[in-house]
């Protein structure tokens, strides 16, 4: 059996609900479950590494805040919430450029517990997963996720940002070249890059997800519903192929669509 977990990326207070239901949909129908990396309290001046604001910064509040919250009585949080098969997994707190790039374990503490806080007053239950803004995690940053979150998803791991007391086990991990791995509690979860990208060709583009489903066990599916939307204007085209990747999981036999709760409940192999 092949597992994935399908990640969708930075929904926040100002993410349209009609684009999420667009995109998702024909998932949630299908019973599969959609993991979303939620910002509980966006900056409305995030910026990528060029200086540009954030894709995902579609919308801006009327008031000009400087951050919005996902608030319990948004027509958003609702939506969410009486989807269940939608599981909200901690986006950062506020998005801030590589925000868990940090060197003061006071403030990796205090950005992860106001994040964690916010989620919980939004209504979602405590999140169990983390997703660190531009996938950027510090050696300071890892210890305190180790001790709140049962599964950290990310790009990546580089040896040199990891606690020194997780290098034998990482470098057995890597020797084997295992994608994914586990230090005590936390399971450590790297992803292939984001196969469905409106950057890459959408021609051949579930073939290529198929292929990464195929070569291990478990895969991160990473996606960003903002690329389906750029400009407030739907790609009918890249929605389609998300879609078709809908039919594709729901219909093949030797795959299985599982939540990061799932992988942190042990249910999924994990090589
Ligand atoms: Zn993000």
């Amino acid at each position: 059996m092949r597992y994935v977990v399908l990640r969708d990326d930075d929904t926040n207070a100002l993410t349209p609900v009609e684009y999420l239901d667009r995109l998702y949909r024909p998932f949630l129908e299908r019973k599969l479950p959609v993991n979303l990396a939620v910002i509980p309290e966006v900056t409305t001046k995030a910026t990528m590494a060029n200086g540009q604001p954030e894709g995902f910064l579609l919308a801006q509040p009327k008031h000009g805040a400087e951050r919005v919250r996902l608030e319990a009585g948004s027509k958003l949080a609702r939506y969410l919430r009486s989807r269940p098969l939608y599981e909200v997994a901690q986006h950062g707190c506020h998005h801030e450029y590589c925000e868990f790039d940090l060197q003061s374990s006071q403030e990796a503490a205090a950005r992860l517990d106001k994040g964690r806080e916010l989620l919980i007053q939004a209504g979602f239950p405590t999140p169990t997963t983390f997703i660190a803004p531009h996938d950027k995690i510090s050696r300071i940053s890892y210890q305190q996720l180790a001790r709140r979150y049962k599964v950290i998803s990310t790009g990546w791991f580089e040896l040199r940002r990891l606690p020194l007391s997780w290098w034998p086990k990482y470098a057995l991990v890597k020797s084997q070249k295992r994608p994914h791995w586990r230090t005590g509690k936390t399971f450590l979860l790297s992803h292939p890059g984001c196969l469905l990208s409106c950057h890459r060709p959408y021609e051949g583009m579930l073939e290529r997800v198929q292929e990464v489903i195929h070569r291990q066990q478990l895969t991160v599916l990473v996606t960003h519903w903002w690329e389906y939307f750029r400009g407030n204007k739907p790609d009918d085209n890249f929605i389609a192929v998300l879609h078709e990747v809908a039919d594709y999981l729901a219909n093949a036999k030797d795959v299985r669509v599982i939540s990061f709760r799932d992988v942190g409940d042990g249910k999924a192999a994990m090589n």
